[in-house]
């Protein structure tokens, strides 16, 4: 099932998400449906706080991004992977790297936007995956800034909380726009 998707202004997306365990009701439901919405959206990425559910999980696929780059650009924004389709749960960010980078971010709750962010090149994770199996690794480049803007949706962040404050005053109306849902997108909102 293809699930609606939380847009800005909605409080769910500034609670921090509270962790799971196995036992989660619908768990496996919720993963599959989180796919499902994700690729008709053309997302990268997705955190149950955007579909209603405020809980530890979100999904990734940076493997879409690495498989529409250039050689070159998969040299220059990939380290250590060629992307990654991966299910988190309860995942906990435990380093970064001092090295950041800027790159333009979206967002299935902000339509229409996207600004430039600044984030550690490389992070080191634990996280329990779909099967609940514990893992800890170190991702870099896209995939590490895909991975921290799911994991922000579980903290209550958003990207356009590292925005400038004087670039935020400008993206005022659009906000405002996007939580009166007067946004055309080609997937639904609430
Ligand atoms: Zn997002």
């Amino acid at each position: 099932m293809i699930l609606p998707i939380v847009s800005y202004g909605k409080s769910i997306l500034r609670q921090k998400a509270k962790d799971i365990d196995k036992d989660y009701p619908y768990l496996k439901e919720l993963i599959d449906n989180m796919w499902k919405t994700l690729y008709p959206a053309d997302g990268t990425g997705l955190a149950a706080p955007q579909v209603n559910h405020s809980i530890k999980l979100f999904i990734v696929d940076s493997k879409v991004i690495y498989d529409n780059l250039e050689e070159e650009e998969r040299e220059e924004f990939f380290e250590g992977d060629c992307g990654i389709k991966e299910t988190f749960i309860n995942a906990r960010i435990i380093d970064y790297s001092e090295d950041k980078w800027i790159e333009k971010e979206g967002c299935l709750s902000l339509p229409t936007l996207s600004e430039d962010v600044m984030r550690p090149w490389t992070i080191v994770i634990e996280y329990f995956d779909r099967d609940f199996q514990k893992h800890t690794k170190t991702f870099s480049g896209t995939t590490a800034r895909v991975i921290q803007h799911e994991y922000d949706h579980t903290e209550g962040k958003l990207y356009v909380d590292y925005v400038n404050p004087i670039k935020r005053k400008l993206l005022k109306g659009k906000l405002i726009k996007i939580s009166k849902g007067q946004v055309k997108t080609r997937y639904k909102m609430e």
